[in-house]
């Protein structure tokens, strides 16, 4: 692993690489050497993509990612089959990167690159059979079938078959039996045809014959040949009149779009005749998948405090290469991303800014779009392949030298990145859980800027106790942003006690009589209100009410989630579904409820005590379509909702002027989660949620609803103590040997029969003990959820001192330990997944 870190090229003056050492799409720890033929030397470096033959059969593309005079000790080295490409699609700072979260993140680097590189650019293989030069049905031992006899003469005429071809010569499906036969029997040869999956967007347009939009007299002459066809002349006159080539022949050359006629209802048979004719041309032209827009370049006029913090954020940079903004929601981060991005750019260098999965569609890429127009490349997990493959062409042709994206755009190709921006960095979502790499985002962003020699700027409302950490360590600059913009003020906060009201009777479809006052009062004023549940369906179970049965998913160890709409109840986990029994299938009882709260059933509610009022739902069921999410904003944006009721989406960045109330409805579920980040994470989202109350003039109010108002949280959260808070929390967390004073791994083992998960995640865990490394080892137990989609899960936790080679060496031989059981036979099945930070 070291050599990744090494120079990526190794060769002696003067001479040239003799193997290449390829990346390639399959778990396997290492990348493989392969000899670099003397036809292919010129045409090929590091980061190109190239054909190998990999096994026996397999047919793989790869990236180059080291060149060297080395051949390989253990193998002899097969030769590279082919180039695909006349450029490195990939950088040598991007090969680093992956090396770098291969090891870090204790997965293969060929997992990295499965995950860095948009599908459409990675090639997609057919498999073909050809004949065997040397088979003779005549002296074969194994006498062939009719099918198999029928297959090999069709193919005798031909050099190659696709198995769709086989198909319909055979009139059958399911040919994979003959095949097998036939490539048993010597017969014929089974190989893989590679091709690109990346399809750009082509039009078909017309334009003026080339010679003729350049010449005023052969125009005049054109049009006096069809001065007697007036279908034509209509035809021509409608091209002027879009492409105005008199006055710029220039014009001509972009053409323009078939459908723009057709939509005119012009002659299409005409305009046959004007091409046969040789007067106009069709062409095919690549055009974009995202629209033009024009950006203003505007002049940022930054408010004093804002200024101050832009400077101080400069100066911090002169000394350290990361910088945590901590300011207050609306206190105009954004504004000052801009002004930093601006100089960025300005002085020649790429700027990538990371947003949360959920908050790509909101505000402030809206905002951005107005400065930066489509100079902005956007990234965004909604994204279909095609649109992905664009922008990563965009990223390497220039096109695009800012990119505001989601975690996956730590990827992109930049070749000189100035600055990143990690917006909201305290937000789980920059975290992949599955499958590897399963990285930070904003970890790796900073790894990678420093690959760049970039600088990495955080911001957040409410820091994650990692960054701030750092901060304390004055290994990151600090710099504070502590009013909101402009007039507006922090909200007001109140807590309702959801018991004593239960007691003088005045809980209402579980909303207190504070909150419903503090509602209607906003309705009354036409301000709008937001409600607050991380439990989306309507309950999060049914409960028989005489003998206690709860249904459970048939593939997992959990309840399953009651969703009125559909009438269903459905697994979280594994997306199992099923209708909501009409009775109880333990005692029979009919008496069956739904207990608990989820955004479904609170809309519910609202809509029975605010029957006047206009509600909407905003939770991952609401939002599954591509813009979903962006149609619900706009609703509530233009004032057609006044009521908004969601999940943690609704917390992420919202900026409306009429928003000046917030309602979390079940505060303690947030408290109570099974997590040494619980705390933490409760903290950012009552923090949040609450930001998003009066931004302008008015102020806002936030309501919390709980059982234990008494909790010192509430009081911290309430006064923005987020400092105590922080010393508080990290007094705990340092006394149980939590991050980040410790770094942490989880491994988890899984399988489909509950003794062998077991069994291999002891012996494993037995295998860590031995690691002599100073560490705390825990488990291994049963997970959490004990079974998710009928795999057995078991855990173990490792704490590691973080000073010293403690990491280094645990995480290298941990990864070796996992190659050698996963050969064993009892747990070739047996999948064991190395988690490093974990959530
Ligand atoms: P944050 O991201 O810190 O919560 P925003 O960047 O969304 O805050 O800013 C809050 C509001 O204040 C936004 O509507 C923004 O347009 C406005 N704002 C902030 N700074 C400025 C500025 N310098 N000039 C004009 N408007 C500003
Ligand atoms: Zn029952
Ligand atoms: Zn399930």
């Amino acid at each position: 692993m070291e050599t990744l870190f090494g120079d990526l090229e190794d060769i002696k003056a003067g001479e040239s690489a003799l193997f290449a050492d390829v990346i390639l799409p399959v778990p396997i720890p290492k990348m493989f050497t392969y000899k670099i033929p003397r036809n292919l030397k010129e045409e090929i470096g590091i980061g190109f993509r190239v054909i190998v033959q990999f096994g026996k059969k397999k047919i793989l593309t790869g990236i180059i990612g080291k060149v060297h005079q080395k051949p390989p000790s253990a193998y002899e080295a097969k030769p590279i089959l082919d180039v695909l490409e006349s450029h490195a699609s990939v950088n040598p700072i991007q090969i680093r990167f992956w090396a770098w979260m291969a090891e870090y993140y204790c997965c293969h680097i060929g997992e990295v690159m499965n995950a860095a590189l948009p599908s459409g650019l990675k090639l997609s293989s057919e498999s073909k059979i050809q004949l065997n030069p040397t088979f003779d049905a005549d002296t074969s031992p194994y006498p062939l079938d009719d099918r198999e006899a029928l297959l090999l003469q069709a193919l005798s005429n031909k050099e190659e078959m696709s198995y769709e071809d086989c198909e319909v010569v055979l009139g059958i499906k399911s040919i994979h039996g003959i095949i097998k036969s036939l490539v048993i029997k010597e017969a014929i040869l089974v190989f893989e045809e590679v091709k690109e999956k990346y399809s750009p967007k082509v039009e078909s347009r017309i334009r003026f014959r080339t010679d003729l939009a350049k010449d005023k007299e052969a125009l005049e002459a054109v049009f006096n040949e069809v001065s007697n066809k007036p279908k034509q002349e209509e035809i021509l006159l409608k091209y002027l009149q879009e492409v105005p080539v008199y006055r710029n022949p220039e014009l001509n050359q972009n053409g323009l779009e078939k459908k723009v006629l057709s939509d005119a209802g012009l002659s299409l048979s005409s305009l046959k005749t004007l091409i046969k004719n040789g007067i106009l041309e069709e062409f095919k032209i690549i055009v974009s998948r995202f629209e033009d827009e024009q950006g203003h370049n505007e002049d940022i006029v930054l408010s004093p405090e804002q200024e101050q913090a832009q400077n101080t954020i400069k100066e911090a940079f002169e000394e350290k290469n990361t910088v945590l903004l901590h300011g207050i929601t609306g206190s105009g981060k954004t504004e000052l991303y801009i002004k930093l991005i601006q100089e960025a750019l300005e002085g020649g260098s790429q700027v990538l800014l990371l947003l949360p999965e959920i908050a790509l569609t909101t505000h402030i890429v809206g905002r951005l779009r107005q400065v930066f127009g489509s100079k902005m490349g956007v990234y965004h997990s909604k994204y279909s392949d095609n649109e992905r493959v664009e922008v990563w062409n965009g990223v390497l042709s220039g096109k695009f030298s800012f990119v505001v994206g989601v975690r996956s755009s730590i990827f992109l190709p930049f070749d000189s990145l100035g600055l990143v921006i990690v917006d909201e960095e305290h937000e789980v979502s920059y975290k992949q859980f599955d499958p590897a790499p399963r990285f930070q985002a904003r970890d790796a962003a900073i790894m990678l800027a420093w690959l760049h020699q970039a600088k990495t700027l955080l911001g957040s409302a409410t820091p994650s106790f990692e960054s701030f950490y750092n901060a304390r360590l004055k290994k990151y600059g600090y710099v504070t942003l502590e009013k909101r913009f402009g007039d507006a003020q922090l909200p007001e906060f109140q807590l309702a006690d959801i018991l004593v009201d239960k007691k003088k009777n005045l809980l209402k479809l579980d909303f207190t009589r504070l909150m419903r006052e503090k509602i209607q009062e906003a309705l009354k004023n036409q301000e709008q209100v937001l409600i607050f549940q991380n439990r989306r369906g309507y309950a999060p179970y049914i409960s028989c009410e005489e003998c206690a049965w709860i249904p459970e998913c048939e593939h997992c160890d959990v309840s399953l989630t009651y969703h009125q709409f559909g009438e269903e109840m459905r697994c979280h986990y594994c997306g199992f579904r099923e209708k909501v029994p009409q009775s109880c299938r333990a005692c029979g009882s009919s008496k069956l409820s739904a207990v608990g709260l989820g955004t479904e059933r609170i809309e519910e509610s609202l809509s029975l005590l605010f029957p006047e009022a206009r509600i909407a739902r905003m939770d991952l069921d609401t939002t599954r379509s591509k813009y979903g999410y962006q149609r619900l904003l706009e609703d509530f944006g233009s004032g057609n909702v006044d009521i908004l009721v969601g999940t943690q989406m609704i917390t992420k960045g919202l900026d409306f002027d009429k928003v000046t109330v917030v309602g979390i409805m079940d505060a303690d579920r947030i408290l109570y989660f099974p997590d040494f980040r619980a705390g933490e994470r409760a903290f950012q989202q009552l923090t949040q949620v609450a930001g998003r109350a009066g931004r302008r003039e008015k102020k806002g109010t936030v309501i919390i609803q709980t059982r234990r108002p008494e909790q010192q949280i509430f009081q911290q959260v309430m006064s923005g103590d987020y400092k105590n808070f922080y010393i508080q929390e990290m007094g705990e967390r340092q006394r149980f040997f939590y991050p980040p004073f410790v770094k942490m791994l989880k491994i988890t083992t899984r399988h489909k029969d509950f003794k062998t998960a077991e069994k291999a995640a002891r012996y494993l865990h037995n295998l860590m003990a031995e690691i002599q490394v100073k560490k705390i080892l825990l488990g291994p137990e049963k997970g959490l959820i004990g079974k998710i989609k009928n795999q057995f899960i078991f855990e173990s936790i490792v704490k590691l001192d973080k000073s010293g080679n403690a990491q280094a060496q645990f995480k290298h031989e941990l990864q070796l330990l996992i190659e050698e059981l996963q050969v064993q036979k009892d747990f070739r099945a047996v999948r064991f997944i190395v988690d490093v930070d974990p959530y």
